[in-house]
């Protein structure tokens, strides 16, 4: 067969579907203690949703969605990111009008039409939070605090959170104009995307990847100077509130996020030695989202991760994440007579909540040790001949290489003892 995974897709098997797994139970587990709850929201969606709440602009929007019509003509997108489906579902389930702020959590796959490389896939996967009901600036050092700890649960050391503010649409009305001003004098040397940009949004050149741009653009003015006193005084209380709980950040003027509906604080976290694509999260207000989405005005924040790019972070940093064992036990039966009693032992030890497994095959000892061996089972719990007359079993421990015999109704206590309660 010769049909292959499409192009920037991947299939996870088992090992590394597991480190996937336990990365995500490390994150979820950070999460709640974070006082968040989790949605889930369909993996496609109108695509009028995106258009409106990624932008327009952007160029998720223009490049990058899978879009399709349905058989009756709707046009209908595999959701690229997460936020705009959480606040779809926030405003139809009417959450708006319960006690805020609402802390939600989500994760799973998303997709994107991008160019695949090592860390781009066209599906990968984001762990998301989303905040809205609130415009406290302890929410936004809440929710940078989250990620910071969710690297730290993760062993991940060697990272830089990168900190900005965009002001509000109010701010912004001087800021284009000077930014405008100062790119008139090259604009026709910008690539011709950016050329587009200056009049849509100036911001947006400042996000450029191109080389050209960049260098261009080294000397711009930065937004600080051009916010209003409001957002003067969010931004510096919550870089005040990170110092106190000692969250280090470099200011990144250039970090944007362009559309008019991002307000304030915007973040980013990239990983030091992992490759152009360095960032692993990132986030930030959205105050102006809930209303351009047809709630009455709320604010908004949050942030989203790719969990692709935080297993290649894990794995060039050397760090070894604790994954649990595959087997507790492996039953091996050397007799198929005695099927039916190796059956009893495994389906009791189950219920007992130990991850048991046995073979159907009928191999030789010799092969179902290999096999235990290769599972990764703990235990291996031996039904011979002798045993089976004398209603014993021998249970070998594979981690220390000893073995006993013991009566049949003493198992249950020993795997506990050797491998915890269940
Ligand atoms: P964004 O929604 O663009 O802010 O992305 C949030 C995070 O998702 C990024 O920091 C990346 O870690 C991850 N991410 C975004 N696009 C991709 C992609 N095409 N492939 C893998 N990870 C991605």
């Amino acid at each position: 067969m010769n049909i292959k995974a499409p192009r920037g897709t991947e299939d996870w098997l088992p090992g590394r579907s597991e480190r996937l797994r336990r990365l995500l139970d490390i994150i979820v587990h950070r999460a709640q203690l974070y006082g968040y709850d989790e949605v889930i929201t369909p993996i496609f969606e109108h695509t009028e949703l995106f258009t409106r709440s990624v932008g327009e602009a952007t160029d998720i929007v223009q490049k990058e969605m899978y879009t399709f019509n349905d058989k009756k003509g709707r046009s209908i997108t595999l959701r690229p990111e997460g936020t705009a489906s959480v606040v779809r579902a926030f405003l139809e389930h009417q959450v708006q009008a319960q006690s805020q702020p609402t802390k939600w959590y989500y994760h799973g796959p998303m997709f994107r039409y991008d160019k695949p490389q090592a860390g781009r896939l066209r599906q990968f996967h984001q762990f998301g939070v989303e905040v809205l009901g609130s415009e406290a600036p302890e929410v936004d050092a809440e929710v940078i605090c989250l990620l910071i700890d969710i690297l730290r649960d993760l062993g991940l050391t060697n990272y830089e959170m990168h900190l900005n503010s965009v002001g509000c649409p109010e701010c912004r009305v001087e800021y284009r104009k000077a930014l405008i001003n100062y790119i008139e004098p090259f604009r026709q040397q910008l690539c011709a995307d950016c050329q587009r940009r200056v009049d849509i949004n100036p911001l947006r050149v400042l996000d450029c990847k191109a080389v050209g741009c960049q260098d261009l653009m080294s000397d711009y003015p930065p937004i600080y100077d051009y916010l209003c006193p409001h957002c003067n005084q969010h931004f510096s209380q919550v870089q005040a509130l990170l110092e106190t709980v000692g969250v280090k950040y470099e200011l990144d003027p250039g970090l944007v996020r362009g559309l008019d509906y991002y307000t304030q604080t915007a973040f980013e976290i990239h990983i030091k030695g992992i490759g152009a694509q360095s960032a692993v999260g990132g986030g930030g207000r959205y105050n102006g989202l809930v209303s351009e989405l047809g709630g009455s005005p709320m604010p908004g924040i949050g942030f989203a991760m790719g969990l692709e790019r935080l297993l290649i972070a894990l794995e060039l940093s050397g760090v070894a994440m604790a994954l649990a064992p595959q087997l507790d036990a492996f039953i091996c039966v050397l007799d198929a007579h005695n099927a039916r009693q190796g059956f009893t032992l495994l389906k009791e030890l189950r219920d007992a909540g130990f991850r048991c497994d046995q073979d159907y095959n009928q191999r030789g000892l010799k092969a179902q040790m290999r096999l235990a061996d290769k599972k990764g089972a703990r235990l291996v719990i031996i039904l011979g001949e002798d045993e089976i007359r004398e209603g014993t079993c021998t249970i070998r421990d594979m981690q220390e290489k000893n073995q006993e015999t013991m009566p049949r109704d003493q198992v249950l206590n020993y795997l506990k003892s050797r491998v915890g309660t269940r």
